[in-house]
């Protein structure tokens, strides 16, 4: 058990595609006891993909306590998800990332979506979300792709954040949880 540090969205592992898992053995599960170590440890955290602890590995886990549209405390782990479906239609909302501190952005994202993927048995599960958790799945196999929620805010929002992304990227933004810096640096 044990509490990993973040990495800051402008570190190269979180712009690289992970890799596709094939075997689901103690590393992998102490991997993901300490992501939920993680995640807990943090007030605001919903949702982590593998990159975001450094690791390039193809897992996320979700843990929905805090959810306000899911009735039920849920946490689960999605091993090589993929979307399967997209609906046509789109919701707007703001989101924010561990990676990204003190930013939030509105993001407009398939309403609801049909992924696919493994649990920590091994068991291939399809599952239907929308809402919150279709957004929350999205947004974590973007992360599985190397694509960060930034990535795909229009680019005049881009361009007027561009001091704010500045100071995150230098490690200027305080946080509350250990963050490694693009230069691989712990920021203090
Ligand atoms: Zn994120």
């Amino acid at each position: 058990m044990a509490i990993l540090p973040i990495y800051n969205c402008f570190h190269p592992v979180l712009k690289q595609k992970t890799n596709e898992i094939y075997n689901i053995d103690g590393n992998l599960k102490e991997l993901i006891d300490n992501m939920y170590d993680t995640l807990r440890n943090i007030d605001t955290g919903v949702g982590l993909a593998g990159n975001q602890v450094g690791e390039n590995k193809s897992v996320i886990v979700m843990d929905l306590s805090i959810a306000d549209d899911v009735e039920e405390d849920r946490s689960i782990t999605m091993i090589n998800p993929v979307i399967e479906f997209f609906s046509e239609e789109k919701a707007e909302e703001s989101e924010g990332c561990l990676s990204v501190p003190e930013y939030f952005e509105k993001v407009i994202r398939p309403a609801e979506i049909e992924v696919r993927y493994l649990d920590i048995d091994g068991k291939e599960n399809i599952e239907q979300a929308g809402g919150f958790f279709a957004r929350l799945i999205q947004h974590e196999v973007d992360h599985l792709n190397g694509i960060l929620f930034i990535d795909r805010i229009s680019p005049l929002k881009r361009a007027l954040s561009k001091s704010k992304f500045k100071k995150i990227q230098g490690g200027k933004v305080p946080v509350d949880y250990p963050m490694i810096l693009p230069d691989g640096t712990l920021q203090q």
